[in-house]
């Protein structure tokens, strides 16, 4: 089977699932169930438990094509027919759900001072997580080893049957997602790696290995999974040590040509302001940053932020530039992109409903129609958006071809 082949999937909205389902212009009777079955068994990854009328509803597939691609995808093990246990009287509907403990990834967040590994089953759970601290950083080498044996130790707890279907790796830093490789990451002062075919080396495993950015991920999980299901066009922004955004376009991760967009943490907002980590001056970032929210609550050091930040009159008062500042950022980029929402993740899902009043009176600088089509929303996953987006796109390989998927997996075994 290809190794290291990784195609960033499209944001797996619940917007877009009849669009999925509908049949392929020109493509063959085949192709045209492999895409079905992958409809269906991503719907129900998505959403949990549904009955068969549910996914018709949802796929616009009429209801004996979808009894087949079920009967299909539960011979394969992937999912299985139960009635509820709180049916009504009369005809019982079956419901649809995934196997437990059938299939599963790996999922690893690498960060600065930590790398996470979690083992993802289908539907979002997370079975098991191990984390291994590295205060100063470490290196490529390292961080690959601790991985394997991270996971090596998780995966003994798993029943035999359990099959894993797929590997996917958050980075700090620019990733090329064809094959992984990470073309920088900063703050662990990584540049000019191939991480994916190191990882996929060390596990010894054919699977391939995806990598991305950890901001565009834990924006891929808030859509899939999180506080923003239902929109096409969303706008993550996470506010920690820096500031990130991840940006979902028509259903689609939006990073650029070389991997470098969605940096909205760097987009100049005061010409005069501060020198901020990118050598520039003035970013968003030095304004809404953690710096920033430690300066404006008085604090001399981000040790002594106590989260979540009290809700308190003299809070409010001490932040409200931070709010302000956050106002006028959101602004240019809701004039720029036009986005139906805008998810508020990290520090600033903290410091935005403290801030909410004069953020809101800020953002009323971006055009009207646009300004009137955006709704607020502060991120659902908390810390675990960026992990669930690693699962999410380990995933992709299953939810694109669920049959073709695991005969490859089968026969490299
Ligand atoms: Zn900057």
């Amino acid at each position: 089977m290809p190794c290291h082949v990784v195609v960033l999937p499209q944001a797996a909205g619940h917007s877009a699932d009849h669009q999925m389902a509908r049949s392929l212009a020109g493509a063959t009777q085949d192709e045209v169930r492999q895409h079905n079955l992958a409809s269906v068994l991503r719907l129900v990854h998505l959403r949990g438990s549904l009955s068969r009328s549910e996914i018709s509803a949802a796929t616009g597939l009429n209801r004996s094509t979808v009894g087949a691609l079920i009967s299909n995808l539960a011979a394969s093990g992937l999912v299985f027919e139960h009635q509820p246990e709180d049916r009504t009287v009369g005809r019982p509907s079956h419901v649809v759900a995934i196997t437990d403990g059938r299939v599963y990834v790996i999922a690893v967040n690498v960060a600065v001072e930590r790398t996470e590994v979690a083992l993802v089953e289908m539907g979002g759970n997370i079975r098991a997580r191990a984390i291994v601290e590295h205060p100063d950083g470490d290196t490529p080498e390292n961080v690959a080893h601790n991985i394997k044996k991270l996971a090596r130790s998780l995966q003994s707890s798993l029943p035999k049957r359990a099959v894993c279907v797929g590997v996917g790796i958050a980075i700090p830093g620019v990733v090329r997602h064809v094959d992984g490789f990470v073309q920088v990451a900063p703050n662990l002062e990584w540049q000019g790696i191939a991480f994916g075919k190191l990882v996929a080396k060390k596990l010894k495993t054919s699977l391939s290995v995806a990598v991305a950015n950890d901001a565009d991920l834990a924006a891929l999980a808030e859509h899939a999974r999180g506080s923003s299901t239902e929109f096409t066009h969303v706008v993550t922004i996470r506010g920690d040590v820096g500031v990130g955004g991840g940006l979902i376009i028509d259903g689609r991760l939006m990073s650029g040509a070389g991997g470098y967009g969605g940096e909205v943490g760097h987009m100049t907002v005061d010409p005069a302001g501060l020198t901020c980590r990118c050598g520039g001056r003035g970013c968003w970032e030095t304004t809404v940053g953690e710096a920033a929210v430690c300066s404006a609550l008085g604090l001399s050091s981000p040790a002594e932020l106590v989260r979540p930040i009290a809700d308190t009159p003299e809070n409010r008062m001490r932040l409200e530039p931070v709010g302000r500042w956050f106002g006028i950022g959101l602004a240019n980029i809701v004039n720029i992109l036009n986005p139906e929402a805008v998810v508020v993740a990290g520090l600033l899902a903290d410091v935005f409903p403290l801030t909410q009043e004069v953020t809101l009176e800020e953002l009323d600088r971006a055009i009207d129609a646009a300004r009137e089509q955006l709704t607020v929303r502060i991120a659902k996953l908390g810390s675990n958006a960026v992990i669930i987006g690693a699962a999410e796109i380990a995933f992709a390989s299953l939810l694109e071809d669920p049959l073709g998927h695991l005969a490859a997996i089968a026969e490299a075994s």
